[in-house]
């Protein structure tokens, strides 16, 4: 400060004026900078929509500047308060991290304040801001003032927290997907763990869901989709978790299960709902559910392995005839890894040249004649040795992986009757079993248009069998797929008739040529009284329709004689022969054109 004495001289005193001048255009200058400086620090505020606040933290006094004001709708752009005062706005369940933050900067454990927030509007909803800060701080270091911004970013919050939902809720039917259904598992079992309770995971699956969507569309599939997870979502209530992991599948999680008659309650209830019709344009559509459950602490106390125990569990429900559930057991775990690891061998079968075909001779039982052979699936594994079809076709169904070995069976089964029939200059019938993936999108009457084409083999001389169960469970997919394969000229067979639904209706509605009555019957023949009669029946019933009969499994002469009293056209059986390879076929072929039938 300069200071003006009376003891000055003139001159003293002119030179003292002139430093005053120099001073106060010094401090002008300054002073110009300054509202430049803070002119630019506006504009970059506004720029980027921000706002300036300023506290006292000793006498609480707060100044805020900012367009967020505006939109909190108080109709001004400054506002002068208090902190106490600015809290009332702060949303209430974010008022406790708000003043943890500040506090934590004020003692200076962190270099610069920063917090979102939500703060209340006039209109009474809450936006999302995003509050920066720095303390000044005297020379011991206590914070004095606080200077900062904040800005509107209730748009960014907004679509950060539609990406959150995304990344954890099913887009269809907006229940938790798989990854919060994990992460509830997680902290269900923690809570478990620490409060020493149980938890019990279900895991439900619905039963012939693939046939709608695959048959109907997956408008429909969908639609089927959402009306079953709101009767789930209803089922479950506040009684626990529930989740879709994908597909068909949905997860359950009871905490507190420690009773299971409380969990079997749970079960039939989502067993009743899953079973009530779903009503889509008029159309009423019915599935079932297979639960399998897993308990924790019992089974396990890991949430990934919980899952695929209730899994396995869920399986072995299938297996047993579906509509019902079914706890884990250790020996249920054994068997699921057992498949599991077969499953990974069998994906290799194909290349590693590990699949052959073995041909099983149809006799003609008026002529005694090979008419044909049915061609029989085989897996050598190195690691299991010799694998029954039993075992291994339904996990190449379950898979998807029969549809490879279903061409690959094709093309070699028709090559090889080609052969056949150029060798021995007569009609050779080839028989191949075909299932329920290989029709999916037309897939198969594709491969045998153009297995056809490629071994010039005749379209009559080829004949599909199928189950009953795959007729009866989806007529509508295959009936189309059917009607084609007929009006190429292949024929149709039904495989181990009698055991099914045996429901007779579908022989009218099917293109129908050949009926295989299973080897369960034909070998009862002589025990019980039923099967006789049960067996002329069907052979009486098939010819009325126009239907050819094969007796299957027949090992003894009486057999193959009550077959041919009864009028059964053909007979396949290892009183004949077994499968054999194709060279050991060819010469049966030569050797035995036919039998002596008597
Ligand atoms: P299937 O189509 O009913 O085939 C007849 C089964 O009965 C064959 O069993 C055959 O070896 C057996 N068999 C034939 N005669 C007799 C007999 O006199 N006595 C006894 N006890 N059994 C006899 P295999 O080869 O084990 O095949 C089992 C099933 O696996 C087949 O039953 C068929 O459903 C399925 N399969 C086999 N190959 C294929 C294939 O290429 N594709 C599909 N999808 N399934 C196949
Ligand atoms: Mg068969
Ligand atoms: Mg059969």
């Amino acid at each position: 400060m300069l200071k003006l004495s009376s003891k000055n001289t003139w001159s003293e005193l002119l030179e003292e004026n002139k430093a005053l001048s120099a001073r106060v255009t010094e401090l002008e200058q300054v002073e110009a900078s300054l509202l430049e400086t803070e002119e630019r620090y506006a504009l970059a505020m506004k720029g980027a929509n921000e706002g300036l606040w300023d506290w006292d933290p000793v006498s609480k006094e707060l100044f805020l500047s900012s367009r967020l004001l505006t939109t909190i709708g108080m109709g001004k752009d400054t506002l002068k308060t208090t902190s106490h005062e600015w809290l009332n706005w702060v949303h209430a369940d974010d008022c406790e991290k708000y003043q943890r933050v500040l506090s934590q900067h004020l003692k200076g454990k962190t270099e610069f304040f920063h917090c979102e927030y939500r703060v209340r509007t006039c209109a009474g909803g809450y936006i999302w801001v995003l509050a920066h800060g720095l303390a000044l701080r005297n020379a011991e270091g206590i914070a004095y003032r606080m200077v900062g911004s904040i800005g509107d970013i209730t748009q960014r919050k907004n679509y950060e927290s539609k990406l959150l939902h995304q990344a954890n809720y099913d887009y269809l039917t907006g229940l938790p997907n798989r990854v919060l259904a994990m992460e509830r598992l997680s902290s269900s079992l923690e809570y478990a763990r620490t409060h020493e309770t149980s938890v019990a995971v279900l895991f439900v699956d619905l039963d012939n869901f693939k046939k709608i969507n695959d048959t109907l569309g997956h408008d429909i599939g969908d639609h089927h989709l959402k009306e079953i997870s709101l009767r789930l979502h209803y089922c479950i209530g506040e009684t626990g978790v529930i989740a879709r992991l994908g597909g068909d599948e949905f997860l359950v999680i009871l905490p507190n299960a420690s009773e299971k008659e409380a969990i079997e309650r749970v079960c039939s209830r989502l067993l009743d709902v899953t079973s009530q019709p779903v009503t889509i344009s008029g159309y009423e559509f019915f599935t079932s559910a297979s639960i399998g459950i897993a308990l924790y602490p019992d089974d396990s106390s890991d949430p990934t392995e919980l899952l695929r125990h209730a899994d396995a569990a869920m399986y072995q429900t299938k297996g047993a005839g579906r509509d019902g559930y079914c706890y884990f057991t250790p020996e249920i775990g054994e068997l699921a890894v057992k498949k599991l690891t077969m499953e990974s061998h069998l994906r290799h079968a194909l290349e590693r040249e590990q699949l052959s075909l073995n041909y099983q001779s149809i006799v003609d039982v008026k002529s005694g004649e090979i008419i044909g052979a049915e061609a029989l699936l085989r897996w050598q594994c190195p690691e299991y040795g010799q694998v029954s079809p039993d075992q291994f076709i339904p996990l190449a169904e379950e898979s998807g992986l029969i549809v490879m070995f279903g061409d690959w069976v094709l093309e070699k089964a028709c090559q090889q009757a080609a052969y056949w029939q150029e060798k021995t200059g007569k009609p050779f019938h080839i028989a191949v079993n075909v299932a329920f993936p290989q029709f999916r999108d037309g897939h198969l009457v594709r491969k045998v248009k153009q297995v056809l084409q490629d071994t010039k083999l005749d379209a009559a001389s080829l004949e599909l069998e199928l189950t009953e169960r795959l007729l009866m469970e989806d007529e509508q997919g295959c009936g189309e797929a059917l009607s084609e394969l007929r009006s190429m000229g292949v024929k149709i067979s039904i495989d181990d008739f009698g055991t099914g639904y045996s429901a007779l209706t579908y022989l009218k509605r099917f293109p129908v040529n050949t009926l295989k009555i299973d080897r369960s019957f034909v070998s009862d023949i002589n025990i019980t009284p039923e099967s006789p009669a049960l067996i002329s029946a069907i052979i009486m019933m098939a010819h009325a329709l126009g239907i050819d009969v094969v007796g299957e499994g027949v090992e003894t002469q009486s057999q193959q004689r009550f077959l041919r009293e009864q009028g059964c056209d053909y007979v396949q059986g290892y009183y004949f022969s077994k499968p054999l390879a194709a060279e050991a076929f060819d010469e049966l072929l030569l050797c035995k054109e036919e039998w002596l039938l008597s």
